[in-house]
């Protein structure tokens, strides 16, 4: 038989209406004569419900103990489907992380899928059952605990399934009815798009379109996966929401496929470093010891042997920035007058792999922020994406004039 796997978010299983709705359109595709993996979430704000439990219990928590109590969300909404279905007389059985058992690293809160042995679904399947459910964004590490892939990472889950399984197509039912030019609640005129190719796709992910998490991404351009989010609120065909695929399926694309933006960014300045060989190694050597991840990095030009370094993170990660720069400067190996952090600064993006041969779109880009107003604090390009920093408060601003001035809402 045919497999397909189905992805459900949190919006999409929030009440059990909803997740008889969801299951019904999972009785669909199994009438079609699909064996269906269907991949859930957690119930929309359970996951971040657990999260502010363990914060609230012990700040600097063990890892372990966070992936313990945040992974169960999903075993609920998966046990919920599972009885769903077998109310619709369809036969389906739930599936823990570490009962299928979806092999991870050991990096709790962030582990990574390293193998999903395909035996026991397949056996299951051969016994005639028609769907398997699992509980999405988590798994088991080798030491036998169970852990988390890291906010949004039940659709690593869905794609790495059907990778593992080889499935005819991965379908990521949202809250949207696909991916859009920018997020359509910061701009309604944003534009839904037909096709996007993967690597758009990953860099839109990693800029902060959170519709699909990065490694989802990443793993589905690996291993040719079909693709494709679209609603669960609306009535679907086989065409509809957006499909993921290759640059080369794409007959035309705008230059600038997409505006991201991330609104949860730190600005950090150390001030007065000394400018010498190996001080950009210690810093963020010991900024990466201590679990911060360091998007974008400015170095000042140096006077008197001295220069200013400016870095971004996660604004939650500014406290262990902090104690890591302070522990290096009491140890004498980091010498710096102060640092400083600006917490209200976001970042903004434009994407597209049209920018590899078309010139003039970072020009654009600073020329529309200036018109508006808005300061640029910090500037990083790659080959297809050009992002800034600037005050959070214009962040939706800057999203709208960008998004304007690079004619999204036009099909090209
Ligand atoms: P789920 O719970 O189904 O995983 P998420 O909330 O994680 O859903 O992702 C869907 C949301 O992603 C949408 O509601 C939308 O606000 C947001 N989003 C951000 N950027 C985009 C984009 N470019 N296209 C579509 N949705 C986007
Ligand atoms: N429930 C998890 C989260 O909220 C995983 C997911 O929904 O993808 O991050
Ligand atoms: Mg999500």
């Amino acid at each position: 038989m045919p497999v397909l796997v189905m992805k459900f978010g949190g919006t999409s299983v929030a009440t059990l209406d909803r997740i008889r709705r969801a299951a019904k359109r999972v009785g669909v595709e199994v009438s079609k004569g699909y064996d269906v993996i269907v991949i859930v979430s957690a119930m929309s704000g359970k996951t971040n419900e657990l999260v502010g439990w363990v914060n609230e219990t012990s700040p600097m928590y063990d890892a372990r103990e966070y992936d313990a109590v945040v992974s169960s969300g999903e075993n609920v909404t998966a046990g919920l489907m599972a009885l769903t279905l077998q109310e619709m007389q369809v036969p389906a059985r739930s599936w823990q992380g570490w009962q299928v058992p979806v092999q991870t690293t050991s990096a709790h809160a962030s582990a990574r899928i390293e193998a999903i042995p395909s035996d026991n679904i397949m056996a299951s399947f051969g016994a005639g059952m028609k769907v398997a459910v699992v509980a999405g964004f988590q798994g088991v590490s080798p030491e036998g605990r169970i852990t988390t892939l890291g906010r949004g990472g039940s659709d690593t889950t869905a794609v790495a399934f059907a990778a593992a399984f080889e499935a005819d197509r991965c379908d990521i039912y949202t809250d949207v009815d696909g991916v859009y030019t920018t997020d359509p609640r910061v701009e309604s005129k944003a534009r839904k798009l037909d096709r996007i190719a993967f690597e758009e796709m990953l860099e839109l992910a990693s800029l902060g379109a959170k519709v699909l998490q990065t490694r989802s991404v990443e793993l589905a351009m690996r291993y040719k996966v079909k693709l494709r989010v679209l609603s669960s609120f609306e009535e679907q065909s086989d065409e509809a929401g957006t499909l993921v695929c290759d640059e080369e399926e794409i007959m035309e694309s705008n230059v600038v496929a997409g505006v991201a933006f991330s609104r949860d960014e730190a600005k950090m300045t150390l001030v007065s470093v000394a400018d010498r060989p190996g001080i950009a190694a210690l810093i963020f050597t010991a900024l990466s010891d201590a679990g911060v991840n360091v998007d974008m990095i400015v170095q000042n030009i140096s006077e008197e042997g001295r220069t200013d370094m400016t870095f971004s993170c996660p604004t939650d990660q500014v406290a262990r920035a902090e104690a890591a720069m302070d522990e290096a400067k009491g140890a004498g190996t980091i010498n710096f007058a102060e640092l400083i952090a600006d917490v209200d600064v976001a970042k903004v993006s434009v994407v597209g792999i049209g920018m590899r041969s078309h010139t003039g779109v970072a020009a654009k880009m600073f020329q529309v922020l200036s018109a508006e107003g808005i300061n640029i604090k910090v500037i990083t390009t790659s080959e297809i994406k050009i992002s800034v920093l600037i005050d959070r408060k214009y962040m939706e601003l800057a999203v709208q004039a960008l998004h304007d001035a690079f004619e999204l809402d036009k099909a090209a």
